[in-house]
């Protein structure tokens, strides 16, 4: 019986891209998504070309509800999940001058509350089964804070904090909790910074490029193998050496 993995936001960018990554590792797929589009058909159809199961699950991961239906969906299709990767994100930047409470509370609703929420409704089924792995993307910012992202570098040191909480809480049950903390990575989310911003960054990364969703990807592949069988509670850095 192929293993299962549920990704969240999954229909773009790193997520995609680690969806795609399992799928040519065996795994049959949940891709989580907010609003159907065009991405979602030629994600599915990507995923489903490397001959393994994917099924959309709809829903937004801020919304509990939403969650502990879509969750229920995958168990009654394929009867379990191995792995989840709590993946959906959003950025609102602004100084805190300029931030509405909105932008603050927006983020952390979807980053680190949709984080809490899929986990809590996949968790019973993975303590049931006694293994599981759970890797949840964080961001440098998580560790660094970066002006401009209050909200969002603190959604992301709560991801960390809730990782190693949650790794501590679930281990005697075979269940592996890590986090991942991406550098500057090209996707839509990073699309929107102008050309000599992606520049100046680029310049001050040892690697001297931005990251690219497979290098994220190849590190979420090696954290569900039994490859990382004794590592947990850990912050694995995909960032070029932005960060040592
Ligand atoms: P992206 O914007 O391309 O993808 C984010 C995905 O999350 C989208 O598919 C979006 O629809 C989905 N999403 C957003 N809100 C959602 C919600 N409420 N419910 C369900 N899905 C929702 O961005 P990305 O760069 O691929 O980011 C993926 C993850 O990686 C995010 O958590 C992001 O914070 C993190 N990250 C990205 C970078 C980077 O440089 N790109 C760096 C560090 C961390």
């Amino acid at each position: 019986m192929s293993k299962v993995a549920l990704i969240t936001g999954a229909t773009r960018g790193i997520g995609k891209q680690i969806a795609l990554t399992l799928a040519e590792q065996g795994y049959d797929i949940a891709v989580n998504y907010r609003t159907a589009n065009e991405e979602l058909e030629e994600t599915k159809k990507e995923i489903e070309n490397k001959n393994v199961k994917c099924i959309p699950v709809q829903g937004d991961v801020s919304n509990f509800e939403d969650t502990e239906r879509f969750v229920k969906e995958i168990i009654e299709k394929y009867g379990k999940i191995d792995v989840l990767v709590n993946n959906a994100g959003i950025t609102k930047d602004t100084l805190i001058m300029r931030m509405k409470k909105e932008d603050f509370t927006n983020v952390i609703d979807v980053n680190l509350t949709g984080t809490f929420n899929v986990t809590k409704n996949v968790i019973p089924y993975m303590m049931k089964a006694r293994t599981g792995r759970i890797i949840n993307i964080s961001s440098v910012v998580g560790i660094t804070g970066n002006a401009g992202q209050t909200n969002y570098s603190a959604s992301k040191a709560g991801i960390i904090g809730f990782t190693k909480s949650l790794a501590k809480e679930v281990a005697s049950r075979n269940i592996l909790v890590n986090a991942v903390a991406p550098g500057f990575i090209e996707t839509s989310m990073t699309d929107v910074l102008k050309e000599e911003v992606k520049e100046d960054i680029a310049s001050k990364i040892p690697l001297r490029r931005m990251g690219k969703a497979e290098d994220v990807a190849n590190l979420v592949k090696f954290l569900v193998s039994e490859d990382s069988s004794y590592i947990t509670g850990q912050v694995i850095n995909v960032d070029g050496g932005m960060l040592m």
